[in-house]
């Protein structure tokens, strides 16, 4: 899970509760969940954010994660506030992102990138069987028994360092994943390689491995010309149980457009 400091993650909340209000989200956040789970994400054009406010809209494309983050959170405690509502995540999903400071080659991105929005086209070469990843686990205490739930980001599952009933700590207390307990999300990866016509002369085409969740995984095939937009992030590459000082980057997409024919791939009433 990413955390921003707890200043900042305020600040952002504040700055998306401002904007729903401003350009009528509320409604459209409200009928999303009346139509949950068939409609799981709020797409939201950046332009209308910059329109809102530049500074936030900066904030924005320079640490997406964190944002978008706080947004989701906001839209969370608002709908368990309004009606019975299964605390289920629905997703901020920013199109039109702006192509001068987001589009990028994929040959081209370099590690100032990290962290930020970015929007990337190619021709998708390999895709996934759509998975399930866990979201939220739940553990079991070996001493008393109960219960605690810890959200997951991708890669390693962390376990909770102490139990929040009895208060005893790792390793006194040992925690076992209770699977059918645990709330899972749809996963799938794609290999996107850049588009033969942006390569000069008998140059290797590159690739960037993509991370679709939810309500956008399935949609893509081996062939299809796409571009997502994206949040670029990185990862420490590890030799068996070491550490190295090298990170490999991967694309978590927020959106996706098909090239050629135009394809509604979210079902979300305007
Ligand atoms: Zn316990």
């Amino acid at each position: 899970m990413i955390i921003g400091d707890s200043e900042t993650v305020s600040s952002y909340k504040n700055q998306w509760d401002r904007f729903f209000d401003k350009f009528g989200y509320r409604d459209k956040i409200t009928k999303i969940r009346d139509f949950y789970p068939d409609q799981k994400s709020l797409l939201i054009p950046y332009q209308e954010i910059a329109n809102f406010d530049n500074d936030f809209a900066s904030s924005l494309k320079e640490n997406p994660a964190i944002c978008i983050r706080a947004g989701e959170d906001l839209i969370k405690s608002f709908l368990e506030s309004t009606k019975d509502f299964e605390s289920k995540r629905i997703n901020i999903r920013i199109t039109n992102l702006p192509e001068k400071d987001c589009n990028v080659e994929i040959r081209d991105i370099r590690s100032d990138r990290i962290g930020k929005l970015i929007s990337v086209s190619g021709i998708v070469r390999k895709n996934t069987e759509v998975l399930p990843r866990i979201q939220l686990a739940v553990f079991q205490c070996s001493k008393c028994a109960s219960l605690t739930a810890l959200e997951q980001s991708r890669g390693k599952l962390e376990e909770p360092v102490k139990c929040e009933s009895c208060g005893e700590e790792r390793p006194k207390v040992r925690f076992k994943l209770m699977p059918e307990l645990c709330e899972f999300v749809d996963y799938q990866k794609i290999e996107l390689q850049e588009n033969p016509e942006t390569i000069e002369g008998g140059a290797q085409p590159q690739r960037i491995s993509v991370v679709l969740e939810d309500d956008i995984t399935g949609f893509i095939f081996p062939g299809d010309r796409i571009t997502i937009d994206g949040i670029l992030m990185s990862e420490q590459k590890r030799s068996g149980n070491l550490m190295l000082t090298e990170f490999i980057t991967h694309l978590y997409a927020l959106n996706f457009s098909k090239e050629t024919k135009e394809v509604e791939t979210l079902n979300i009433t305007p």
